[in-house]
């Protein structure tokens, strides 16, 4: 950053806009294997939350690389940058006072760590959608894993790339074992409990 740089700081700010919105403001971060569940839970939560008049923006992995990401690729330095700016992004949404839906891979333990650090204590949810690799590979909704196996697709997380699963996921879900409603109302229940 530019020594330069100096932050505006602003009349309106974190609380008159949650106080606007009537609803507390927190990042759910969904982590987890391709096709593990992220996007079709976080989608599913959605549709709930608006509802229930909660203003959510989601965040979702393959639209922010068409565009915001659309210069970075999958080496481990781009997967970093990739997080990175996601987390800035979802920090700014957080300070407006809405109630961000993250749905990224994010396969490493310190680029989640390092976007829990930007938000104040109990801003950051992570949510581990715990998919075996192998529902993942059977379910392959983009057929992504058939091309990671046939060599097409390189640095494919589970398969070429690592994950490293969350030690203490705020949120833990098993879809191979409960359905898309399941993990919805296990979700909305922590929100009503520690956010909403
Ligand atoms: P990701 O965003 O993690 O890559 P997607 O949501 O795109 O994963 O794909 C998950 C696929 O698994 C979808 O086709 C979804 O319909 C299917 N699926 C089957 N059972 C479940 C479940 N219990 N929870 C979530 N997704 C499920």
């Amino acid at each position: 950053m530019s020594s330069n740089v100096v932050w505006h700081q602003h009349q309106v700010g974190h609380q008159q806009r949650q106080q606007l919105k009537g609803h507390g403001a927190a990042v759910l971060w969904f982590t987890g294997l391709s096709g593990s569940g992220k996007s079709t839970i976080a989608n599913a939560l959605e549709q709930q939350l608006l509802q229930r008049n909660i203003h959510s923006y989601l965040l979702d992995g393959d639209n922010v690389r068409h565009g915001l990401n659309g210069d970075l690729g999958f080496s481990d330095d781009d997967r970093v940058e990739n997080i990175r700016r996601v987390g800035e992004v979802s920090k700014l949404f957080v300070d407006s006072g809405t109630l961000v839906l993250s749905a990224f891979i994010s396969p490493f333990q310190a680029d989640r760590d390092s976007v829990r650090e930007l938000l104040a204590p109990g801003q950051f949810i992570e949510v581990f959608v715990d998919t075996p690799l192998e529902v993942c590979e059977g379910r392959d909704p983009k057929g992504l894993y058939k091309k990671a196996r046939a060599g097409e697709i390189r640095h494919f997380t589970g398969i070429d790339s690592d994950y490293q699963r969350p030690q203490q996921p705020e949120i833990h879900l098993h879809t191979a074992q409960q359905s898309v409603q399941q993990s919805v109302e296990q979700i909305l229940a922590y929100l009503q409990q520690r956010v909403l």
